[in-house]
């Protein structure tokens, strides 16, 4: 069989495959829900296998196993305060520690010290678990950090493209990772007329190179094309401001991460589980995650705190860890929901086993096999 053409776009949502003519390359064409998570995440278990309570992170930023605790009401929290407080003033200065020490985000700095950024890409040359990148040397990888540092934001998934047509051509099994597609949807929202200018930029792309795959190599061998989430529009903003009902966070009392459409938070204080549990629960814009649904999705561990708050789709959390505005669109919400749900393509002799793909789990073993099976170790 020749090496296979694998191709990932980041974000697309199954709710836009009726808006695009083309494609018509493709048997199989289905939605496929992904994990409860974001990309970081579901990347891995898409290219590895590996869920988050394999890898140790869930989201890139995590509690950290060890920490000095800083000492309530010292000077580290008593400005802290004061700088959150002035909005301009909180912009320099996370801006200025961004270039002096590293990135945090929009972390309030009296939380820096309990949180690192952990979550590391499956594209990283760092990543440190197996995956099908790293068991089959052969295969040419297209994705961000292919690029990264060489050229510039927006330009690098047209490099995917063009570099992926050239390898196709030279016979090589290829994977092109379309990872800026998700930033689309954020910054426009989904459907509008920037965003179906991409979604069509794209279409032709992915055209383009099936085309070249079907004139190397005729009816033989193996096109998988799929996404790791859909995307919805945000309609509303909520706030989650625990400190305002349950004091100053503390770790001798309680901490706290705002994700885009969740919230993780830790419990050190046993007598406050009850009382912040039953506060998230009584939240008209969310839920808790219940420990069933953890298990099953691969986040029982303490990454995902010990309680994990779930916004209702459409909802965006404001402020955030990550900024003080929300995205035209998010993804990061129940992954059963309708617009949740990625997508999945196939063109190839296998065409009823993967009618049969309908989630993640099932990604990783199949390109696997095709990547065995298609010349490529
Ligand atoms: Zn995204």
């Amino acid at each position: 069989m020749p090496p296979p053409l694998i191709i990932f776009v980041d974000g697309f949502p199954f709710s836009i495959l009726s808006c695009v003519n083309g494609w018509k390359g493709f048997e199989v064409q289905q939605p496929l829900q992904t994990g409860l998570g974001y990309s970081i995440n579901i990347k891995s278990e898409i290219f590895g296998g590996h869920r988050a309570d394999d890898l140790g992170f869930f989201n890139e930023w995590q509690l950290r196993p060890h920490y000095a605790v800083q000492p309530p009401g010292g000077t580290l929290e008593r400005a802290s305060l004061l700088i959150e407080r002035i909005y301009y003033l909180d912009r320099i200065v996370h801006r200025a520690y961004a270039m002096l020490r590293h990135q945090v985000c929009n972390i309030p700095f009296r939380f820096v010290g309990y949180f690192h950024e952990a979550g590391l890409s499956v594209f990283s040359p760092q990543f440190p678990h197996p995956t099908i990148m790293s068991r089959y040397p052969a295969l040419k990888v297209f994705s961000l950090a292919t690029y990264a540092g060489r050229v510039a934001d927006g330009l690098r998934d047209r490099c995917v493209y063009e570099d992926a047509k050239r390898a196709v051509r030279e016979g090589f099994p290829v994977l092109a990772a379309f990872e800026e597609f998700d930033g689309a949807g954020h910054s426009y929202g989904v459907g509008t007329p920037e965003y179906m200018d991409r979604v069509h930029e794209f279409v032709g792309w992915v055209d383009d190179l099936v085309k070249t795959f079907r004139s190397q190599n005729g009816d033989a061998g193996e096109i998988f094309l799929f996404s790791d989430h859909g995307m919805a529009n945000v309609t509303e903003e909520a706030e989650l401001d625990i400190e305002r009902t349950f004091g100053r966070a503390a770790p001798d009392r309680y901490l706290y991460f705002l994700d885009a459409t969740m919230a993780r938070v830790w419990l050190f204080d046993p007598t406050l589980r009850e009382s912040i549990a039953s506060y998230l629960q009584s939240r008209n814009f969310g839920r808790l995650v219940d420990d069933e649904t953890r298990q099953r999705y691969g986040i029982a561990s303490r990454h995902g705190g010990d309680l994990l708050f779930l916004l209702n789709e459409g909802i965006g959390l404001c402020p955030t860890f990550f900024g003080r505005r929300t995205a035209k669109a998010l993804h990061g919400y129940d992954p059963t929901l309708a617009n949740q749900q990625g997508v999945f393509l196939y063109s190839g002799p296998r065409s009823e086993a993967a009618r049969m793909v309908s989630a993640i789990s099932v990604i990783h073993p199949l390109l696997d096999d095709a990547l065995r099976h298609g010349g490529s170790q």
